[in-house]
């Protein structure tokens, strides 16, 4: 299956017809060819969206909210296939793919919808004058997104950019372009304006630095780690355009000593593990009370070795593939460094595997690996694996359980696992990132704000900030006897 782009509504190839291979990284087998875009592909893309901009930002916010409804019922009348789509590109397990990514990137394009019917106008009245503020979209807009929760990050962008009004010029990850393309054809398949939604797909220097250098597009929405974050910031930030930078995490999972255990233990495997530890979201360190540590780590362990890590087809299997063969040798060499740094492998850290259904021996599958006894100040506990590797640290204080939650340059997210809310609570107040879940983790309301502090990003996104980035305010002020 070869991932063409979408431009002006109809699917083409690279300018220059040059291609990418796309493997599927369960397997190593290849999948098909991506087209390797372009400046002159950008500048295609750019045009299309350009004179579509006007009709589409002249329908009323309804008009659109409705479009988007038919995206969701078209991608869920083909859940199925982009479930398969989705693990085939990035390894992962079915049935995830079709839990989390399928549902998830349905319930974008619902979830914006919905939000629009239920938005006030918004007006300030004072003695003399009534103030209208109205929601101007920005003009055509650049979304670059990455490979571990391709469509569901991808949908979460596109429903609201469309929603205020704006036109589209997306960037998939070159490691997972098919879904982006299932939801074009959905697009293409309902009708929806040509040129309002342009995806073009490629390398992030080639592609992507075309979008973040195009003078037309106003507005810049990145999802993707911190160090190509930076570099996103410093090629938009001259040029003014509006930039949402969503980055990478190395978040703590906090025990504390009045835990219900069994819960605390599900939920830290369940937060260090989905989707082989590549979500950003990810509890990759688990700092548990000194008094519980080795009830709670024996616990873990006999979880963790109980994991089905194999073909993402069976659908008893938990942990799937990596990414590629180059990111699972990222990750074992994160492994080698937390042996050099003095931890101990509690468990993991192979590429043997459980599933029942064999995967292949090209497949890139890596057991989930626990490490004990590294400094909380190590480099393998502060810097993003992002992948199946959890670190293990204690403390003896709640004190101390904050100091060592904020000692990352990193603040996405985390969660704290007690009995006594009031106090996760207090707790949760004085770490330095943007999500904190109490005796839950992943637990998501589409309304809330979503994004981090420090290295893991500028701006949140979710209901209201989602739509307050994709527009620009216009106030009218209207002068009364
Ligand atoms: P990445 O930064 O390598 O790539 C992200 C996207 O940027 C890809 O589409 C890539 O092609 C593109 N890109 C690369 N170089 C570029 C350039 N010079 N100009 C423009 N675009 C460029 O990230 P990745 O490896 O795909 O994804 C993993 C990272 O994403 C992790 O760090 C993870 O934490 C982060 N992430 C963050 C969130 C969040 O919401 N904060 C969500 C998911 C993933």
């Amino acid at each position: 299956m070869n991932a063409l782009n979408f431009i002006n509504g109809v699917f083409v190839d690279a300018t220059d017809g040059q291609t990418l291979t796309n493997l599927n990284p369960a397997t190593g087998q290849t999948i098909g060819t991506i087209a390797r875009s372009k400046d002159s592909d950008v500048e295609e893309a750019v045009k299309a969206a350009a004179s579509a901009q006007e009709a589409w930002s002249s329908l009323d916010m309804l008009e659109r909210a409705t479009w988007l409804d038919r995206l969701a019922d078209g991608l869920e009348a083909r859940k199925e296939e982009l479930a398969h789509r989705e693990s085939r590109d990035t390894g992962k397990p079915l049935a995830l793919a079709r839990r989390v990514d399928a549902q998830r990137s349905i319930d974008n394009f619902r979830f914006f919808a919905d939000f629009a019917r239920n938005q006030e106008p918004e007006v300030f009245e004072m003695r003399d004058a009534t103030n209208f503020v109205h929601r101007n979209p920005v003009g055509t807009v650049g979304l670059i997104t990455p490979w571990n929760l391709p469509l569901y990050l991808l949908s979460w962008k596109v429903a609201p950019a469309l929603l205020m009004g704006n036109t589209v010029v997306a960037k998939p990850s070159e490691l997972t372009p098919l879904t982006a393309n299932l939801m074009c054809e959905v697009a293409s398949e309902i009708g929806l304006p040509s040129g309002v939604l342009n995806v073009v797909h490629g390398y992030g220097p080639e592609v992507g630095q075309a979008i973040l250098d195009h003078p037309s597009i106003r507005a810049i929405s990145f999802t993707g780690g911190t160090a190509t974050g930076r570099h996103v910031a410093a090629s938009a930030a001259p040029m003014f355009k509006k930039l949402s930078l969503e980055l990478g995490g190395k978040n703590a999972t906090i025990i504390l000593d009045d835990a219900d255990l069994d819960v605390a233990v599900n939920g830290a495997l369940r937060a260090g593990f989905t989707n082989g530890g590549q979500v950003c979201l990810c509890g990759s360190r688990i700092l548990v009370h000194a008094s519980i540590a080795e009830k709670f780590t024996s616990k873990l362990i006999q979880l963790v070795d109980e994991m089905i890590c194999g073909s993402p087809e069976d659908e008893s299997t938990q942990i799937g593939a990596l990414i590629s063969q180059e990111h699972m040798e990222k990750v074992e060499s994160y492994i080698q460094l937390g042996i050099e740094e003095g931890g101990n492998v509690l468990t993991g850290g192979t590429r043997e595997m459980t599933g029942q259904v064999g995967p292949s021996p090209e497949g890139a599958f890596l057991r989930p690996t626990v490490i004990d006894g590294l400094q909380h100040t190590s480099r393998t506990a502060t810097e993003e694996i992002f992948g199946p590797v959890v670190t293990i640290h204690r403390f003896e204080s709640d004190e101390e359980a904050i100091e060592i939650a904020n000692s990352t340059e990193y603040g996405l997210a985390g969660s704290i696992w007690s009995n006594d809310t009031d106090r996760a609570h207090k707790i949760a107040q004085k770490i330095q990132t943007g999500i904190v879940w109490v005796n839950t983790w992943l637990h998501r309301d589409l309304r809330t704000p979503f994004g981090g502090v420090k290295n893991s990003g500028l701006g949140r996104e979710g209901g209201a900030w989602s739509l307050g980035f994709f527009s620009e305010p216009l106030n009218v002020c209207i002068k009364h006897d």
